[in-house]
């Protein structure tokens, strides 16, 4: 990728610009828990979004896209939004960072990505740093944050992409850290690092390839259930509620709040487990939480599919520790924790299992641990 890159750069601007990187992110735990105040756990995997940029000194952007062979050119007024909707996650950044008080002049740029489109792996998370961190560096001497960047990203999906995203994708894909995950308090904004020890066991995520589009908006009616419960027991988020809490209002509110509310207070709990099992080096109990968090995404939250159960079905079936949906749900990936001598097996069995159901094989992305957005260095 970076060879192709340099060579798109030679040919559109002449001579070379400096490289940056930025993952995509997966989550082991913590899933429906942003919004509601609760944690989240994530780490960088090892596909990247990788863009070489060089100032241009005028005041405009030329950026080439080689996945999709189109280039946008543009000014870093507000009126001057690009058309393409790829284009505007970078002018997103760019503004973005305007807003904050940052300086942005012209640059050319060409980008090129290996993490999937729409898998939920947040490809768009990664565009979105890998330039928020390279605007940062070549105008701005570093002087933003960490944070600040993922906020950067965050804003734009918000402000230029019409996506109303919490911030746990930008944060992951700019704070990353090889073998590490990061617990993130989503209500405080504070987050740790835990080193993952995978020995014996591999992580692979397992791609459906189905989403499914729903009518009514299955994400905000969730989240009205969670803020109507919290609501009625007096807390700001259901972060602050436990189950005898909920139990004693359970008259009071509908079935379907309660499901809800019970999915949303265990999963604050499993996050927490899942952060002490691993550093006891615990993985079996890591894998008995997952499946957990399946079944209550499943059962309680309701925003699984046939698909997702049927790959939890036979990751089960096939011996594997651990497994859930990862994301949103109703589509995506499903995330599992595998013993390595069982891994082949069921890898082959997910794929030939899922064709013969659904008339198409599952995408298989092994996940490795990765740093998050930088200047990209030879390894
Ligand atoms: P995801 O779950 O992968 O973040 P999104 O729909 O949020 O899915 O973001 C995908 C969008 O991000 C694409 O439609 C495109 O506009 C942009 N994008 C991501 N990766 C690339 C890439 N390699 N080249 C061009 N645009 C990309
Ligand atoms: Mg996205």
């Amino acid at each position: 990728m970076k060879e192709q890159i340099k060579k798109a750069f030679a040919d559109h601007f002449g001579g070379e610009g400096i490289l940056f990187v930025s993952p995509g992110r997966f989550n082991l735990i913590g899933e429906h828990t942003d919004y509601n105040g609760g944690f989240v756990f994530p780490g960088a995997i090892d596909k990247v979004i990788m863009a070489d940029i060089r100032p241009n000194g005028t005041d405009r952007c030329r950026v080439y896209s080689l996945d999709l062979n189109e280039t946008a050119e543009f000014g870093l007024r507000e009126e001057d939004a690009p058309e393409q909707q790829w284009a505007r996650y970078v002018f997103g950044v760019c503004r973005e960072v305007i807003k904050r008080g940052g300086k942005v002049e012209g640059f050319d740029a060409v980008f090129a990505g290996n993490v999937p489109l729409g898998a939920g792996l947040s490809s768009s998370a990664a565009l979105e740093s890998c330039f928020a961190n390279a605007l940062n560096d070549l105008f701005n001497d570093n002087r933003f944050p960490k944070m600040e960047l993922a906020k950067i990203g965050q804003s734009t999906e918000h402000n230029y992409c019409g996506v109303n995203c919490g911030i746990m994708d930008q944060f992951a894909s700019v704070h990353g850290k090889k073998d590490h995950l990061m617990r993130l308090d989503c209500r405080s904004g504070e987050f740790e690092y835990f080193p993952i020890k995978l020995d014996g066991y591999k992580l692979v995520l397992v791609d459906s390839r189905v989403k499914h589009e729903l009518v009514d908006s299955p994400y905000n009616k969730r989240r009205e259930s969670c803020e109507r419960v919290a609501k009625k027991l007096g807390v700001e988020t259901l972060r602050d509620a436990d189950m005898d809490m909920l139990n004693a209002i359970k008259d009071q509110i509908s079935e379907e709040d309660y499901k809800r509310a019970e999915y949303v207070i265990g999963e604050k709990q499993r996050v927490l487990d899942v952060c002490d099992a691993l550093l006891k080096g615990d993985l079996e109990t890591v894998g008995k939480r997952m499946y957990e968090t399946h079944e209550g995404l499943s059962k309680l939250y309701e925003v699984s599919c046939e698909e997702l159960d049927y790959l939890n079905d036979i990751a089960k079936e096939c011996g594997v520790s651990g497994s859930r949906i990862m994301g949103g749900g109703f589509g995506g990936c499903t995330v599992n924790l595998v013993k390595d001598e069982l891994y082949d097996n069921f890898i082959e069995t997910a794929k030939r299992k899922f064709n013969e159901r659904y008339g198409h094989e599952p995408k298989i992305y092994p996940v490795i641990v990765s740093d998050g957005s930088r200047r990209y260095v030879e390894e």
